[in-house]
């Protein structure tokens, strides 16, 4: 008998286990809306060429692969919060932001996790309901307590405004408010900037902590500036905010785990003291992070004509995504008998669509129409091309019917 008799199988992840189905399947018509990964029109990854010239530059200069600091690559972190905050932001000049390279979003947010769960403890993470499936499996694993805050109102496919406020304000003091700096995932549903105020305006009032996990800057509207206002915003007001990072997305670096921890704070002394205890947390856990999505950044975002580059080609990635979303819209629209209103497809931001199908609905895309997503009505507009838009409105007239 195996010593590992006692280890029961573990279910398929939500999302990744998604590709994993869609692998298996034959059939000529299907089609992966599960994950968030950009495809080209012809449903290809997409290798940016900015970074294939960053690559090049790194082979050129013949780069060594000695260990990295455990806070990472020093010209990565220095312009991961510039391109964050804007350079010449109060926060960076005052040498008041922590900044730590972390294991892509996923990683950075688990540092912070782990900083939350030594130093405020007992504390409560509030997260929006819904969320990305992996936020609630992150601070489970970090032993940080979390509950719901209100965000998707299905009769409006909207944001449910005064139930999130009303959610944040009930929260126990000092409590710590998870949010999506743009391009909400999984419903694609953004407040507005007098939304944002609000939102700030309570978390002051109840000394929460703003924790924004930022995975689409410059994916979501194509503006690096425009994707970071949120943040920027409470910043400008003086308070203490976490910031996770990713680049899986915008610079299209999914496999090579590049992100960062940004902790701002009152002063530059705790963010020096905030910046050692992140260390101490990450060594026991990896060491030191990896190199290579580090060059890139540091590469892209260093060199200003490649800096150039990178934005023309973030929205272009934005721009197909747009486009996609329209004609799907459009296709929707005049397929759909019923009267039912689409148009909160159109208001949606980002890569994803929440379509507002549910469980038995989803099922029905996937096992007549072999058209792959998560379970909770989740489509990933990156892996459509227009060329499927109406096979896609049909499965989804269908399904809802
Ligand atoms: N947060 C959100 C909201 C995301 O959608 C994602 C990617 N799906 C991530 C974090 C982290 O992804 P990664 O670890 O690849 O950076």
């Amino acid at each position: 008998a195996s010593r590992f008799e006692g280890v029961t199988m573990a279910p398929p992840d939500p999302i990744l286990g998604v590709s994993e189905a869609f692998k298996a399947d034959t059939h000529e018509s299907k089609l992966n809306l599960g994950v968030g990964a950009y495809r080209t029109e012809e449903l290809q990854p997409y290798v940016l060429n900015v970074v294939k010239k960053a690559e090049n530059l790194m082979v050129e200069r013949g780069e060594n692969k000695e260990y990295l600091p455990i806070e990472g690559l020093a010209a990565f972190n220095k312009v991961t919060a510039e391109l964050l905050f804007g350079a010449d932001n109060p926060v960076i000049k005052q040498q008041r932001v922590a900044t730590v390279q972390g294991l892509s979003g996923t990683g950075s947010l688990r540092l912070a996790a782990a900083l939350i769960e030594r130093y405020f403890p007992g504390a409560k993470v509030l997260i929006s309901s819904p969320t990305w499936g992996n936020h609630k499996n992150i601070f489970n694993d970090a032993r940080v307590p979390w509950s719901e805050y209100r965000y998707y109102d299905p009769k409006t496919v909207g944001l449910d405004f005064e139930g999130m406020l009303a959610d944040i304000k009930a929260a126990p003091e000092g409590s710590f408010v998870l949010l999506h700096g743009c391009a909400h995932n999984p419903t694609g549903i953004d407040p507005t900037p007098e939304q944002w105020e609000k939102i700030a305006d309570v978390i002051q009032e109840k000394n929460h902590i703003a924790f924004f996990d930022v995975a689409y800057q410059g994916f979501a509207s194509g503006s690096l500036d425009g994707d970071a206002a949120s943040v920027r915003l409470f910043a400008a007001r003086g308070m203490e905010i976490l910031v996770a990072q990713s680049y899986s997305k915008n610079l299209g670096l999914y496999a090579e785990r590049i992100g960062a921890i940004n902790v701002v704070c009152s002063s530059a002394d705790a963010a020096a003291r905030v910046k050692s205890q992140l260390k101490r947390l990450a060594r026991p856990m990896y060491s030191n992070p990896p190199i290579h999505g580090a060059r890139i950044v540091a590469n892209v975002v260093g060199d200003p004509s490649l800096f150039n580059e990178w934005k023309a080609e973030m929205e272009m990635m934005a721009g197909r995504i747009k486009n996609v979303r329209q004609k799907l819209y459009d296709y929707l629209s005049a397929k759909d008998k019923s009267g039912k209103d689409w148009s909160f497809i159109l208001k949606q931001i980002g890569m994803f669509s929440f379509t507002g199908l549910n469980k038995t609905q989803t099922e029905n895309m996937t096992n007549k129409w072999r058209v792959y997503m998560t379970k909770d009505g989740r489509i990933s507009l990156a892996g459509l091309s227009l060329a499927k838009c109406e096979y896609l409105a049909d499965a989804i007239v269908d399904s809802f019917h």
